[in-house]
């Protein structure tokens, strides 16, 4: 399998060495594996943390392409947009020849989600609705990415006890923002790392996982957003069983920008 979502050192709230990383994701019998390192313009508080000089990473990205042989490296990157940043974000993906863009929703209306800024004085219905329908928003302005990243981010960071997002609750906005990715041509990520802050699922879930599947979408990347060695390809023998139980036959990772296919059927 590909892990589709890996940070390297680049990002500023990653330590993990790139040549580890894919030592480490070659051992464990990965395919592939794509380094999406951040680029968060006007990140509240965090400005030079999410920021990389992309001449440098772009250079390393491509020699690690070339060095290594037993194993695919894809040079990526996840955009944190922001309505207001969309201009100067799409400069960058223009800039350089990336194989893959993860399109992420992390700031609204310039409050962290990460810290609990957003939340904080919400309701559950209310942070979760607006979160939607500021996602929906971003992917209409900023339409240069291949997959939406962690769909349901809020679930990670709302500041509730009962975190689930209910795809009733939310039906409109989720398949508004299903069937503009459909329609636009681009994928969905499963991201691990919902396990490893205690959702006891992927983001997103197996219900908007499900749903994507039944309105038509055909793209799924697996991806285990790992900061640290340990957690590449987390999680992701559950992952495909999930995919298989939700109707999908294939697994996509991306290599210059256009989706390639992997059966996932045992
Ligand atoms: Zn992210
Ligand atoms: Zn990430």
């Amino acid at each position: 399998m590909f892990d589709c979502h890996v940070h390297s050192s680049f990002s500023g709230d990653s330590n993990m060495d790139a040549v580890l990383a894919v030592e480490t994701a070659r051992k464990m019998g990965l395919k592939g594996i794509a380094f999406t390192d951040h680029l968060d313009y006007d990140y509240p508080d965090y400005d030079d943390v999410f920021l990389i000089d992309f001449n440098k990473y772009s250079e390393y990205m491509d020699r690690l392409k070339q060095d290594c042989k037993e194993i695919k490296v894809f040079k990526g990157i996840e955009v944190g947009i922001q309505p207001h940043v969309v201009k100067e974000s799409l400069e960058v993906v223009k800039k350089y020849d990336f194989d893959i863009v993860i399109g992420s929703v992390h700031v609204v209306d310039k409050l962290d989600l990460h810290n609990g800024d957003f939340c904080r004085g919400k309701s559950k219905k209310e942070s979760y609705s607006r979160y939607l329908e500021a996602v929906l928003e971003c992917i209409s302005l900023f339409d240069d990415f291949d997959v939406l990243g962690h769909i349901d981010l809020i679930r990670r960071y709302g500041c509730y006890d009962d975190k689930t997002l209910s795809i009733n609750d939310y039906r409109d906005y989720i398949d508004a923002i299903l069937n503009k990715l459909i329609s636009d041509g681009k994928g969905i990520e499963i991201n691990t790392s919902g396990f490893r802050y205690k959702l006891d699922s992927p983001m997103p879930d197996y219900e908007i996982i499900k749903r994507y599947r039944e309105l038509n979408g055909e793209i799924v990347c697996t991806s285990s957003d790992a900061h640290t060695p340990e957690y590449l390809g987390y999680k992701f023998d559950y992952i495909r069983e999930l995919l298989l139980k939700a109707g999908f036959k294939y697994t996509t990772h991306f290599e210059n920008r256009k989706p390639v296919f992997t059966s996932i059927a045992s």
